[in-house]
């Protein structure tokens, strides 16, 4: 059967390989906290979405345990989220600034947004070994944007984990390419663009601003062009 995007969206949504993430994810949708006590939490796996004739990936970590665990969309209902939508349509890859609710309307035009883990991890932390369970489907989800040109890494672990998906679809730089905001790699027919993570820890101090997640979405549209 051939694949696709929507053969990968279902088998995220109902994927249980990881024990420990599930039981996570579970306990915080069961949970809750005071400010969501009244919603009902998605607390599954969060799968990529956006613009199938994307030209850009966005990647991030993992869904937040209140965001996206919360909302069943990935940047959905938090901070991190918040900043990097917004920063999305001031650079005109999203038709609005805003991110509550995988209902609220919005769409990205030329970008996708996936993770590499799906599940909510503990203190933002998953192992080495549900890194790699997960990595297979933002490897099939890259294989089959035939369109991309571009994943822009939120942080070191999406540097890292966008350096191994491209790696497992026989793209290898040596010696291997360091994480920094800006920094840029050439992985086959793909760059590799690194931003620091849209975190409230890098925002509110100051160590990312505004200005400094649009340059980094003007750069990738300049990359996406060449
Ligand atoms: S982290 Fe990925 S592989 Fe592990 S349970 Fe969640 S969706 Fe499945």
């Amino acid at each position: 059967m051939h694949d696709s995007l929507e053969r990968i969206h279902d088998e995220v949504v109902v994927c249980r390989a990881c024990p420990r993430l599930v039981e996570w994810r579970e306990r915080v949708a069961r949970e809750k906290v005071a400010r969501f006590a009244d919603q009902e939490y998605w607390g599954r796996p969060v799968p990529g979405w956006g613009d199938p004739a994307a030209a850009i990936v966005i990647l991030g970590l993992a869904p937040a345990a209140h965001g996206g665990n919360r909302t069943g969309r990935i940047f959905t209902g938090d901070r991190s989220g918040d900043f990097l939508f917004a920063s999305l349509h001031r650079t005109g890859f999203a038709n609005q600034p805003t991110s509550v609710s995988a209902e609220d309307g919005l769409r990205l035009r030329g970008v996708y947004v996936a993770a590499v883990n799906r599940c909510a991890p503990p203190a933002n932390k998953p192992t080495p070994e549900e890194r790699d369970r997960c990595l297979p489907y933002l490897e099939r989800e890259l294989a089959l944007l035939r369109d991309l040109r571009v994943l822009v890494a939120l942080g070191a672990i999406a540097w890292d984990g966008a350096l191994r998906a491209l790696a497992a679809l026989g793209h290898v730089v040596k010696p291997r390419p360091r994480f920094g905001h800006l920094a840029e790699a050439s992985m086959g027919p793909f760059a590799l663009l690194g931003c620091f993570h849209p975190s409230q820890q890098n925002t509110f101090t100051g160590k990312l601003t505004t200005g400094m997640l649009d340059a980094v979405f003007d750069r990738a549209r300049e990359l996406a062009a060449r």
